[in-house]
């Protein structure tokens, strides 16, 4: 007899484990089976997120930033350091501290909250069965409802395999033991951009090569074109659009990539090559063909707007599934279906997911953009204001970047923030929030902003969309 339970979530990322706590807040007996491991064979919970991904990333940039300002930023504030050293094993060990107390705090989460912790690879049977393979044991536990919240993987290029010392994804990149001395990057997207502003921060000469002759295509063009010149111009990152790679050659101590742009054929040669080209759901083998669970052409599960599979008492939730592939997309999806399953009204708006891309500064956006906006046809006015005139902003020495804001023209509701500057993945939450209640631009033109804060960027952007901004000529 299997053990029975009320929900078994499989996954224990920001999808998987955010549901498992919210579904034993509610009474409901719950399982969460996971099989991350670290390099030592230990579990950890928390998938790509917490071991390898968002946390680890951050730490790391907050590192080599600190460094960055210390080489460039600190002369203007009139501190002088004659020589930098920098030490990069306490950097990533640092970094993997931070990660071993996260993720054991989820693990104290889970005992605090009696969540039955199953270690293994989860694969979903007939009759709301999952199957738990560990390392060649196997064992089978049921449950009235399973959550799939499988995350997802890198995605491999054949012309660049990951051999997890020349050629790395986003995990190797997080534990060079030195900054490269050249790195190349594939891919000028959310990661390449993050781990190639780390790595040039410390030292390295970084190439980046993108196969879109558009750089950062999902952001708002205006912000992406001035953040395109802050990365390449001021920060010295080499960004070449439109370079299609099409072999790569690792020898002993470094890998040669070739690669066309415009017609021609190029070859460079890195220390290290970082491939970031994006990340395919990890739904291989995720469920027993008997039971029918129906993918998309892009493997990931299908699902409805409530996360449901077409399998009765079976959701799908995260990276896993359509939409965004971000943690706190994956989070409210965990919450909102553990709410379903006890019997709650819950509701997920997909429109609002707020975007950020920890650079510095950073991009950090919510809504559609300006392109958007034109394609659709729609009737829309726009403001803005630069940090260069924001009082708290000048006093960081942050000179660049801007609040963007769409607003129907009509009705003035905001459709779409753009912020590229500093803490711009905290100003965001102000966006997010005035979009969920509908706000109009009058509404944040309305709202007392603290003086001197960066948040009165957003509050003069909104006065700009009926051009009345008071800091800056309309
Ligand atoms: P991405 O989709 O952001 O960027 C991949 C880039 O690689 C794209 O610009 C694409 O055009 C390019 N590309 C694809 N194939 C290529 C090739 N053969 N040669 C050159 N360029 C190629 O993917 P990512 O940066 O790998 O990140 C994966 C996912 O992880 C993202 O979808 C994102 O949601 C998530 N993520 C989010 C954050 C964050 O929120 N800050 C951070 C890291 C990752």
């Amino acid at each position: 007899m299997s053990e029975k339970f009320d929900v078994v979530v499989v996954g224990a990322g920001p999808a998987g484990y955010v549901a498992a706590i919210r579904c034993a807040q509610l009474g409901l007996k719950t399982a969460c089976v996971d099989d991350w491991q670290n390099a030592d064979g230990k579990p950890s919970l928390g998938g790509t997120c917490l071991n390898v991904g968002c946390i680890p990333s951050k730490a790391l940039l907050d590192s080599s930033e600190k460094v960055a300002q210390a080489q460039h930023g600190f002369e203007a504030h009139g501190i002088k350091i004659d020589k930098v050293k920098v030490d990069v094993p306490t950097m990533v060990a640092r970094k993997d501290s931070i990660v071993a107390n996260l993720t054991q705090g989820i693990a104290g989460l889970f005992k605090a909250n009696k969540i039955t912790s199953l270690h293994g690879r989860g694969k979903l049977l007939a009759d709301r069965k999952v199957e738990i393979n560990n390392a060649g044991d196997s064992s089978v536990v049921s449950a009235d409802h399973i959550i799939l919240a499988v995350g997802s993987e890198p995605m491999a290029i054949p012309v660049a395999e990951v051999d997890g010392d020349r050629i790395v994804d986003n995990a190797g990149a997080l534990d060079f033991d030195s900054a490269p001395k050249k790195l190349g990057v594939i891919g000028a997207g959310v990661i390449g951009l993050e781990l190639g502003s780390v790595w040039r921060r410390l030292g390295a000469e970084v190439t980046i090569l993108e196969a879109m002759d558009t750089f950062l295509a999902p952001v708002d063009q205006q912000l992406a074109r001035e953040a395109q010149r802050t990365f390449t111009k001021a920060q010295g990152l080499d960004i070449k659009l439109g370079a299609m790679v099409t072999a790569s050659k690792v020898n002993k101590k470094s890998v040669r990539v070739n690669y066309t742009l415009k017609g021609e054929e190029y070859s460079d040669t890195f220390d290290r090559l970082i491939v970031a080209v994006g990340r395919r759901p990890n739904t291989d083998d995720i469920a027993d063909p008997g039971v029918g669970l129906a993918l998309d052409d892009r493997g990931r599960i299908e699902v409805d707007h409530e996360c449901r599979t077409n399998v009765e008492g079976v959701f799908a939730i995260g990276d896993a599934v359509k939409g965004p592939m971000l943690a706190h997309k994956a989070s409210e999806e965990g919450v909102a279906v553990a709410e379903m399953i006890a019997g709650q009204q819950a509701h997920i708006n997909h429109d609002l997911v707020p975007w950020v891309i920890y650079t510095h500064p950073e991009i950090a956006w919510v809504g559609i953009t300006e392109e958007q906006a034109k394609a659709d046809g729609l009737n829309y006015k726009t403001g803005f204001f630069p940090f260069a005139a924001n009082g708290r902003s000048l006093a960081m020495n942050e000179k660049g970047g801007r609040v963007k804001m769409i607003a129907d023209a009509d009705t003035d509701r905001i459709l779409g923030v753009h912020i590229l500057g500093p803490n711009a993945s905290e100003l965001i939450a102000e966006a997010v929030l005035a979009m969920e209640y509908s706000a109009s631009t009058e509404d944040i033109a309305r709202t007392i902003h603290a003086h001197p804060t960066l948040s009165e960027a957003m509050h003069e952007a909104a006065l700009s969309v009926d051009g009345r901004a008071l800091h800056k000529v309309n």
